[in-house]
Parts: C-alpha cells; sequence; structure tokens
C-alpha cells in the first residue's frame, strides 16, 4: 500500500472541502491497523492551524501548520508513525502564515535607546521586545551604535540572548555597528567616538568591546588597516562581519568577503555612490569574486526615505537572495514627532524621517518591519513570498539559523506570524503560543 500517496489524498480533500480532520478519523485509523507499531513520541498538545496559506519552500501553499513543543511538526510522521492527530484545532480565517520576522538593525524604540548606558538596559530592551511583537517580529538584534568605550563595557554584559515568548521577541545577540568605521561615511556616529584597530589588531576590538559573548554582528568599515585579521578573527568567533559605514571600493570589500565577510549593513546609505569603473561595496551584489557557495547579503531599510524605490528595485533585480529587510529603527520609533535621544546626541523627528537635530542627516528610521515589508512589495512589484522572505528567511541566513528561524520547515520553531492580504499583521506567535493579536481578531 503507498501510504504517502493516500496522505496526500488526505491533505487533498482537506484544502477540496475544509472539512475537519474528525472527519477522516476512518481512513486513518484503518490505515494504523496495517502500520508497525509505534509509541507516541511525546503527550504535548498537538496543534493544528487551519483555513490558511503557509510559506514553505519559497512559495505560499494552501496547507495546515502543525505544531508541538514549540516546533513545527511534520504531519506525515505524526499521522502515520505516531497515529496522533490534532488536539486543537485553530481556523486562521484564511491568513497568510510567514516565518516570524527577525531585524538584524534596529537601535531602539519606544522611547529606549539601547546605546544609552544604563544600569538597567534589559528592562529597556525588554520593553522593546514586547512591543515589536506587533509587528510581526519574532526575534531581533538589538544594534547600539558608536558609544565610547565605556558604554559597550557596561552594556554588553547586562543583555541577554534569550528566546522569545509572550514577554517580548527572542534576543538573538547583539549587532556592533562601529566604531570602527570611516569618519568620511560615520553619518550620524560620532566622530570622536571612532576607533581603529591598527596598532593592535584584534586584540583593539577586544579592549574596546570587552567582552563578544553576546555579539552576533560586528559593522566594520574594511578599509581600516588590519581589517581582514580582524575579520578572520571575528568568523572564527562565529560572528557575523558586515560592511557599512566605510570608503571601501570594490577590491577592498571583495577582499573581506574572501576573508569571511558576508552581510553589508544597509546597502547605499554611508558608502560611496555606485560608479561604473569601480562601484564600490554595492559592487558585490554582482561581483565574480564571491567564494562558491557564499553568499553576500545586504541590509536595507525599506522605508521609502533611506532608499529611493528605483534603488530599491535595482538591488533586488541584482541580487533578490541576499536582500534583507532592516527598520534600523531608532528610540523615537513608536513616538511622537519631536526631538529624541540617539546614543549620545540628539535627532529629531519630522514627518516619517529622523535627522540628527538641527541638520538634514538621516539618523535612522522610525519604521517598523512590518510596514518595511508591505513598503518593500509595493515598491519592487516583487512576489508576496520575496516580500516574506527578506524578513524571515534571509536574516536568518545572515546569522547562520536557517535550520531553526526563517523558515517553517519542520522540526524549526513555531515562530510565525498571521497576516491578512495586505501583509497586515493579525497575530504573533513564537513558539507555537500565540504572544500578540489585534483585539478585535479571535485568532
Ligand atoms: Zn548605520
Amino acid at each position: 500500500m503507498n501510504y504517502g500517496s493516500l496522505f496526500y489524498t488526505f491533505l487533498h480533500l482537506d484544502i477540496a472541502t475544509e472539512t475537519t480532520r474528525e472527519d477522516y478519523q476512518g481512513p486513518i485509523h484503518s490505515l494504523a491497523l496495517t502500520m508497525p507499531s509505534n509509541k507516541s513520541v511525546s503527550d504535548a498538545p498537538i496543534f493544528q492551524f487551519t483555513n490558511c496559506r503557509i510559506l514553505k519552500d519559497h512559495k505560499l501553499q494552501k496547507e495546515d501548520l502543525w505544531v508541538r513543543e514549540g516546533k513545527i511538526l511534520n504531519p506525515e510522521k505524526l499521522f502515520f508513525d505516531e497515529k496522533g492527530s490534532a488536539d486543537i484545532q485553530i481556523d486562521c480565517q484564511n491568513s497568510l502564515i510567514a516565518p516570524g520576522f527577525i531585524d538584524t538593525q534596529i537601535n531602539g524604540g519606544f522611547g529606549v535607546d539601547f546605546s544609552m548606558a544604563k544600569d538597567d538596559v534589559s528592562s529597556g530592551i525588554s520593553l522593546v521586545a514586547q512591543k515589536i511583537l506587533s509587528h510581526g517580529v519574532t526575534s531581533f538584534c538589538p544594534t547600539l551604535v558608536t558609544s565610547p568605550s565605556s558604554v559597550y563595557h557596561q552594556v554588553l554584559p547586562q543583555i541577554c540572548v534569550a528566546d522569545g515568548g509572550p514577554h517580548g521577541a527572542g534576543i538573538l545577540g547583539v549587532h556592533l555597528e562601529g566604531p570602527f568605521i570611516s569618519s568620511e561615511k560615520r553619518g550620524a556616529h560620532l566622530e570622536r567616538f571612532l576607533c581603529s584597530y591598527e596598532m593592535g589588531g584584534f586584540q583593539n576590538l577586544l579592549e574596546t568591546y570587552g567582552c563578544l559573548d553576546k555579539v552576533s554582528i560586528v559593522t566594520l568599515a574594511p578599509e581600516i588597516k588590519r581589517s581582514s585579521e580582524v575579520i578572520t578573527e571575528l568568523i572564527k568567533r562565529r560572528i557575523c562581519v558586515s560592511l557599512g559605514h566605510s570608503v571601501a571600493n570594490l577590491s577592498q570589500a571583495e577582499e573581506a568577503v574572501k576573508h569571511g565577510a558576508t552581510y553589508i549593513t544597509h546597502l547605499f546609505n554611508a558608502m560611496l555612490p555606485f560608479h561604473h569603473r569601480d562601484p564600490g561595496i554595492v559592487g558585490l551584489l554582482t561581483s565574480d569574486q564571491i567564494p562558491k557557495g557564499q553568499t553576500v547579503f545586504y541590509g536595507m531599510i525599506a522605508d521609502g526615505i533611506h532608499t529611493n524605490p528605483a534603488a530599491l528595485r535595482l538591488a533586488h533585480l541584482a541580487h533578490p537572495k541576499g536582500l534583507v529587510l532592516v527598520t534600523d529603527a531608532i528610540t523615537a520609533m513608536g513616538l511622537a514627532p519631536g526631538k529624541h535621544s540617539l546614543g549620545q546626541q540628539v535627532i529629531e523627528i519630522e514627518g516619517l524621517n529622523a535627522y540628527v537635530a538641527g541638520t538634514k542627516i538621516l539618523a535612522g528610521s522610525i519604521a517598523t518591519m512590518d510596514m518595511c515589508v508591505r513598503y518593500f512589495l509595493e515598491a519592487t512589484g516583487c512576489t508576496v513570498e520575496s516580500a516574506l522572505e527578506a524578513a524571515s528567511l534571509h536574516p536568518a541566513q545572515v546569522l547562520g539559523i536557517q535550520h531553526r528561524k526563517g523558515t517553517l520547515n519542520y522540526g524549526a520553531d513555531a515562530d510565525f506570524v498571521l497576516l491578512d492580504d495586505y501583509l497586515n499583521v493579525r497575530a504573533t506567535y513564537i513558539a507555537g503560543n500565540r504572544v500578540w493579536t489585534k483585539d478585535f481578531c479571535t485568532l
């Protein structure tokens, strides 16, 4: 007997008639009689999310999502090996289900600035972690902008890499943006705190940051002398190296990639503009010098302000699999217009723009991740799948955690977001538990 085809027949019937699984107890049970004995692997409740389209294998598919013990469950194994069935069915009311969004660059929000040295950094991070659940973000990398060494020494030990839950999105490690960046392309970073590692190499970096245990991404300018050895040391420690705030030419950028750099921080912003004879860091998107099997990813702030939609389209067309949506959100995200602090300085919010106060220098965005996903979709005309993967699969790949985050593959963490057809967030789930929902929504 071909159990596989029976299974798919079962799925097909389920889709075609929207009938609950209980109607199929007969066939499943009769099958079970012919199957070898196999005890259930767990007594934990099994959740079946029905009436949905799930993002899987790069396609939205009309399929149910099964969850047990915080992981995506393979229903085929459940039916045929364990003879199990759903304990709880959840009608998703024709929602899309995508992997939870992952923000690899977020400086703060809701009045909190992660770079401000405080004795109690964790409460600020917890607040942001909780609030961004409503944006569909299930995990993130708190980002520290260029700061005095004392700030790193005070703040880093207080940050915990931790799983998400009803208390907030998970923390995947810290993104340190600076201080080893170009003075010319420092943007909103304060010049007096910029550093180099010309003298002591990696030791300089260690002394500046203090400890790298909680760090997942370091943004640096690869033209700084001794970058190659620093990049090599960071990669050894499984820290992602991102190129940014830099005047590097293309060959310097390629050299950094050959040493293990895999990410570009907010493409186009704070780097040399594209030039046909030397396209600089931007040229990595179409370089033929990328080592085989390696992908260069690039963050983009798709808020309609930091990047012109034509540039967004250009990057996406050139290298769609590398595009990673980031918010680069600052303390004022979620707050009213006016003056707010960012790191050691004051920024001013006008509409959707955030400037260094008294200037027209962009200081980071106040966009939310779900807004960026919608804007990216609209601006590029890409598929819904591409827009969703740019906020989920690709950032997970940047961090090397795609086996557990950023997908709905069997065995992955059950972190996901329910969306309507316009990609508005209806509910957010972490480890299979609903952690946020719209008031009027019963999902
Ligand atoms: Zn930046």
